[in-house]
């Protein structure tokens, strides 16, 4: 009776609804569409398992060492994966012990893994926790230890460039490389440019980088090491640096951060009157209780600043928010400025206005008992709390460590000019 109850109400929604299925089914062929465009290896990476043997000893000897390596898949657990050879509380123990490197318990799906095997006794057990790093664990005599690994990968360095005719990622696909790249590259220069709005016919890239590989398949990239970008005739030139404490970035010439830091206030306050919180609706209070914003008091017409380089889109009064500026920046960040009491000379929208400008100054227009500056702060469309945004700092390459980044900024450019010269010449 269930089921039959069940098929008449599927007919009945079918036969009333045939355009919504339609609909709803092709949204769903779309995204399926998208997400494997955007990301075809991640999310269909083969679910495959598969036994081989080591034959890598050099005396060309079987190794009595049985390799099992497979992908994690939906489910999976450390403990289903290793408990056909180590009791539970091996499994726990080692799971306790990798907390510091990394959890046990925190393995992916769509992972790759491989357990080692002698006479059917775990001596090793390898996970690989993303592109840099892996989780070893291997057997000492009767005891195991965990170690994070660097993933080593045989590379090759190239050089990539393209002539941009609509967008970054088709040039770079043009090239016959991979769409990651056109996301490694665009993070690097997303404080300079806008790669939605800003790129035209005309752009050009080069950029220099590793290629990795295993077992000579193509397995993505190492970080760019150097790029040049010319965006409506500008060149960009970005260089990438670690230093010995292991921070690492990309860098200009000069060795100022490609990263650039807010401004740590819009303007000078006397002190914060409300801060950020995203609090939803209160369900006793019957108030909405979320400020996604922090309030600066501060005296009425204090000069109020953009605090990065970006264009006004946005510039007007409305009952709330009274006087107010919206802004966007490069980076797919946006600010806004409420209740000024008047706007600086010459503000209007699609105005670029560089950090420190003076946009406004402090009022109380709009929703607002007393003098001051609410400051919002959104990061692809969502509230972002400013204060925390704002400590992002962007460090230049410390002083004892420029003769060492000059040289291998110089390094990087000629061997970006000698790909040139040799792709001319081909
Ligand atoms: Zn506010």
């Amino acid at each position: 009776m269930k089921i039959n109850k069940k098929i008449v109400a599927i007919r009945r929604f079918i036969g009333e609804y045939p355009k919504k299925i339609i609909v709803i089914g092709s949204l769903f062929f779309i995204l399926v569409l998208t997400v494997s465009m955007v990301d075809p290896g991640h999310i269909f990476s083969p679910k495959v398992s598969k036994i081989v043997s080591d034959f890598t000893t050099p005396d060309l000897m079987a190794s009595p060492i049985k390799n099992i390596t497979g992908i994690v898949k939906k489910g999976d657990s450390v403990s289903s994966l290793l408990n056909t050879y180590l009791p539970l509380k091996t499994i726990y123990d080692l799971d306790h012990r990798s907390q510091k490197i990394f959890p046990l318990t925190g393995i992916r799906q769509g992972q790759p893994y491989k357990i080692s095997l002698l006479e059917d006794s775990l001596v090793g057990f390898e996970y690989e926790i993303n592109q840099e790093d892996k989780l070893v664990i291997h057997k000492d005599k009767d005891t195991y230890s965990l170690s994070k690994n660097p993933i080593v990968y045989d590379t090759k360095q190239e050089l990539i460039s393209a002539d941009i005719k609509t967008s970054l990622g088709e040039a770079v696909e043009g090239t016959g490389e991979d769409y990651s790249l056109a996301w490694k590259l665009a993070d690097i220069f997303a404080w300079d440019i806008d790669f939605l709005r800003d790129i035209q016919p005309g752009d050009q890239f080069k950029v220099l980088v590793d290629k990795r590989y295993r077992n000579e398949n193509f397995c993505g990239y190492s970080d760019i090491k150097a790029a040049f970008f010319i965006n409506k005739g500008v060149e960009y030139k970005a260089f990438f640096y670690e230093d010995a404490s292991g921070r690492k970035g990309y860098y200009d010439k000069k060795g100022h951060s490609l990263k650039k830091a807010f401004l740590k206030a819009p303007l000078n306050y006397s002190r914060i009157s409300s801060t950020f919180s995203t609090r939803r609706f209160h369900p006793i209070l019957h108030k909405y209780r979320a400020h996604p914003a922090v309030d600066y008091a501060a005296p009425k017409n204090t000069p109020i600043k953009t605090v990065a380089d970006g264009i006004i889109t946005n510039i007007g009064y409305n009952n709330s928010m009274g006087n107010h500026i919206i802004i966007r920046h490069s980076n797919g960040y946006e600010t806004r400025y409420y209740h000024m009491n008047k706007y600086a000379r010459g503000m209007k929208k699609n105005k670029k206005v560089s950090q420190g400008d003076v946009i406004g100054y402090v009022g109380k227009t709009g929703l607002a008992t007393g003098y001051h500056l609410c400051f919002g702060m959104r990061k692809q469309g969502r509230p972002v709390n400013p204060l925390k945004q704002i400590t992002t700092s962007a460090k230049p390459i410390l002083q004892k460590d420029m003769p060492g980044f000059i040289a291998q900024t110089i390094k990087y450019s000629q061997e970006i000019k000698a790909a040139n010269k040799l792709a001319q010449s081909n």
